[in-house]
């Protein structure tokens, strides 16, 4: 296996672009990480482009570097990471690509390896959640997002960005009650629009409480929730604030900065049983400064990072 180059002889801007210059390989097996990306968007409401999701976080995590200071942890010490390609879907086929995603990652999620997934819009949650479910059971979900992505349909059709946890909710494929949506907000198509998901048993913490009771009390109630069961991080990229990241296909005021977004990751992650995570919604087209896919990719760092340092613990290596 090739190894990851040092960024101290060979400059980060270098080469051919693997998610932080990690080696490629099509085969997670074997790996403790294994990134891949769905470069689908055929699945939105509003605003087209996440297709181009996965290579912009791709390009923009060639900045990022490996020890994480706030939890003291380097990830290439402890982590097998690789970079495992993309997943191929027919664009403007929900379905069939649905169907494609699920059959694409089922392996992944048995391999033993914690998948980590580039979007793609969130429609594609869909077909992760399914391979997930084929592999491993239902999970608790843990979603920071501004929208709740619990509506029926869209336009008569079942399958859109807007509509992922609805599905998922009703093929069983999480444990609502064991899971948590984290910072919805914004104005809603209707004030009903959140009683179906709360009346089957998922917590919404809306933006507003989370800005109101702060990240440490908030990632305690979601670590309470999932009590032990295994965890799937979905992250919107719209959860933060639209000045953080502008980037994306619909995005919200009165959202979380990075620190926030990264400060959750932290707290939670190093703390569950996290089976995978994807994140959603780069639009690289609306993206002028590139911060969107440098918050997105540092947010996957923040992730790796909590992977390593639960891994140094379970060897001991620290309290
Ligand atoms: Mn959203
Ligand atoms: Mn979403």
């Amino acid at each position: 296996m090739a190894s990851r180059p040092n960024s101290l002889q060979s400059p980060r801007f270098c080469g051919i672009r693997t998610f932080m210059r990690q080696s490629q390989r099509e085969c997670p097996d074997g790996m403790d990480v294994a990134l891949v990306g769905v470069p689908f968007d055929s699945g939105v409401s509003y605003r087209p482009g996440a297709r181009f999701g996965p290579a912009a976080l791709r390009e923009a995590s060639t900045i990022l570097k490996p020890y994480c200071p706030v939890l003291d942890v380097d990830i290439q010490q402890w982590l097998t990471i690789a970079d495992c390609g993309d997943i191929d879907t027919v664009p403007g086929y929900m379905a069939e690509s649905l169907d494609m995603i699920r059959d694409g990652l089922t392996p992944f999620f048995s391999s033993g390896a914690v998948p980590v997934v580039m979007g793609g819009d969130h429609s594609i949650t869909l077909g992760v959640l399914r391979a997930v479910k084929a592999a491993l059971g239902p999970v608790a979900l843990v979603h920071f997002d501004a929208h709740s992505d619990t509506i029926p349909e869209y336009y008569g059709k079942p399958y859109n960005h807007g509509t992922p946890f609805y599905h998922a909710i009703n093929e069983g494929l999480i444990l609502p009650e064991h899971s948590t949506q984290v910072g919805i907000r914004g104005p809603l198509y209707s004030r009903e629009a959140l009683d179906w998901p709360r009346s089957h048993g998922l917590r919404i913490i809306m933006g507003e409480e989370v800005h109101r009771r702060g990240v440490e009390s908030v990632a305690r109630e979601v670590l309470e929730r999932v009590a032990g069961r295994p965890v799937y991080v979905s992250f919107d990229i719209d959860f933060l604030d639209a000045s953080c990241a502008p980037g994306t296909g619909t995005p919200e005021v009165e959202g979380f900065t990075s620190y926030e977004g990264l400060s959750f990751m932290r707290a939670i992650c190093p703390q569950c049983r996290l089976v995978g995570m994807d994140l959603v919604e780069v639009l690289p087209d609306r993206d002028v400064s590139g911060n969107t896919s440098h918050a997105g990719a540092s947010v996957f760092q923040s992730l790796l990072a909590s992977l390593a340092l639960r891994k140094s613990r379970q060897a001991g290596a620290r309290a």
